[in-house]
């Protein structure tokens, strides 16, 4: 069974109210997004899974693409990394990201290759991102001789969310380890 991914405890209420002397100015206004950010929900939280995630196919190219902004996964963080419509959803084969065992506990575990999972696949450049981070170059666990980098949240380093090849134009996402705005 999958466990639930969103198990943080919340942040304690900050009490400020409108006309509070005490509070610098802008302070206020800071709390007020913060807490109005949008809920983020996961693949798992959808009754339909990924089915509920994508843009009816595009019926000229037979692309579906991601119906929601696509966030951190990380409950405190929520970084908007792609927005709607950019991200093509393929499935294919699944990659070993990390080595076993050191998979953070915010990221769901992916499938075992050569099982296939569920992609986001984002062409031709980094460009479409609105935030994501790289790291550097690392030996591809499953393909051996080649080069990947992994996808990591900008904000908070959370990671691997997905991986591309060192140079190479397609940029993949797991569906399970991003967030869904909600
Ligand atoms: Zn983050």
């Amino acid at each position: 069974m999958r466990k639930a991914l969103i198990s943080q405890p919340t942040e304690p209420d900050v009490e400020v109210r409108d006309g509070h002397h005490d509070v610098p100015a802008g302070i206020f206004e800071a709390l007020k997004r913060r807490r109005a950010a949008p809920a983020s929900k996961l693949v798992s939280d959808f009754e339909g899974g990924v089915s509920d995630l994508i843009q009816s196919a595009d019926e000229a190219s037979g692309t579906s693409r991601n119906k929601h902004d696509l966030l951190c996964p990380r409950a405190k963080c929520g970084s908007l990394i792609l927005r709607a419509g950019v991200g093509k959803w393929v499935e294919r084969a699944s990659v070993q990201m990390e080595p076993l065992g050191t998979q953070s506990p915010d990221l769901a575990a992916l499938p075992t290759p050569p099982e296939t999972a569920q992609w986001w696949l984002i062409t031709p450049s980094p460009m479409e991102f609105e935030n994501v981070g790289f790291t550097r170059p690392v030996q591809s666990l499953t393909e051996l001789g080649r080069k990947i980098k992994l996808l990591t949240c900008a904000e908070c380093d959370l990671g691997p969310l997905g991986w591309s090849q060192e140079g190479g134009t397609e940029f993949w996402l797991a569906c399970s380890r991003v967030a869904y705005r909600s």
